[in-house]
Order: structure tokens, then sequence, then C-alpha cells
């Protein structure tokens, strides 16, 4: 299974992930993880990559599309791949195509995880985070025990800027920018299927398993 999951943040792709894991021979892979891993390697890229990172800068496709390229020839992409939030824009798209078609490797399905906005909020809004220690809450699902205290050592338990209302609304506006191009180019190519995020956490899994069926 070769597949591209694309999907908001909070819309719970790292769930979906490891359903999918479960039943399939996937390496999982996300473009944050092969930055970290080259960096941490020193590859002729990781260190292009950082040069790009140190001054604040976006790290350009072709770097991303190099990384990418020698991560899929690894052994445990043999019998499938899942790529996590990637690609992110069109050139992207465009240039992971180019490459998939030079490796001689095809796409099962790229995978839409649908969710309103005001449901990720909700979800990202309750996470709250232990200055101290970094034990993570929800005011919801996890509460400390007393509010605002860490049960584990008593550390300030707050909420990060990152997880404000109006800093996800943004991360969210510039999500649906970039995405609805990509859902218009595999929908293009018939390769789209997309997915309540809602429906549980086997939610894609069974529709790639009805599909194949
Ligand atoms: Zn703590």
């Amino acid at each position: 299974m070769r597949i591209i999951l694309l999907g908001a943040p909070g819309a719970g792709k790292g769930t979906q992930a490891d359903s999918i894991k479960g039943k399939y021979p996937v390496a999982h892979i996300s473009t944050g993880d092969i930055l970290r891993a080259n960096v941490k390697a020193g590859t002729e890229l990781g260190k292009s990559a950082k040069e790009y990172m140190d001054a604040g800068k976006l790290v350009p496709d072709e770097v991303i599309i190099g990384m990418m390229e020698k991560r899929l020839l690894e052994a445990d992409c043999k019998d499938g791949f899942l790529l996590d939030g990637f690609p992110r824009t069109i050139g992207q798209a465009e240039a992971l195509d180019l490459m998939l078609a030079k490796l001689g490797i095809k796409l099962d399905a790229v995978v839409s995880l649908e969710i309103d906005d005001d449901t990720v909020v909700g979800r990202l809004t309750a996470r709250r985070v232990c200055k101290q220690c970094g034990e993570i809450y929800n005011t919801v699902l996890k509460p400390a025990a007393k509010e605002g205290v860490c049960d584990k050592c008593g550390g300030e338990v707050i909420q990060r800027d990152d997880d404000k209302e109006s800093v996800i609304r943004n991360r969210l506006s510039v999500f649906h920018g970039q995405t609805s191009p990509l859902i218009d180019y595999y929908g293009k190519k018939g390769l789209l299927i997309t997915v309540d995020a809602t429906g549980g956490k086997d939610a894609v899994l069974k529709i790639l398993e009805q599909r194949k069926g």
C-alpha cells in the first residue's frame, strides 16, 4: 500500500496512520522526521537543510524531495509507505510525481482526512502542557487533578501560544489555502479518497479495505 495522507493539524493523522500500520507493512514518513534524521546524520542534504533552517528560511522543495527519494529507497519502504502531511504544495506534488515515475513507483491512494475547523479548534484549544516536565493534559479528556498544577511534578500547567484559537485558525487557513489545490490535483488523477476524520480511529483503514475488497 502506497498512500499519501492529507489532513489539517488536529485531524488525527497520527491515529489513522497507526491504525493503517497495524494492518499493512507501510513505512510512516513525515517531512519533519526525514529532516531531523538527515540533519542528525549530517548528510549533504541535511547540511543544506540546516543552513536554511538556521537562517529562519523554509527548506526548498528540491532539498525535501531529495531526502524523500533517499528515504523511499530504504528497505522498509519496499512493501509500502504512508506519506504523512507531504506533499504540502502543488510544486511538491509535481516534483513527487516525477520522482515516483523515475523510481517506477505508483501511488495507490491519496486520502484526505476531512474535519471542520470548529472541531479542530475545539480539540486543540483543550491542550495543556506542564511547563516543567512536558506532560500533556487536555481540559476535556485528561484534565490535571488540580487545575493549573501538574499531577506528576507539581509544575505549572499552561496553554501554549500554539494552542490558542487565533493561532490555530491561522494555521488552518494556511492549510486550506495550500491543500485545496492538492485535493483538485489528486482528484483529477483519480487517486483521491475523502474520509470523515470523526469516523473513529480506523476510519481510513476501513475505507482502504473496502476499496481493496
Ligand atoms: Zn509536570
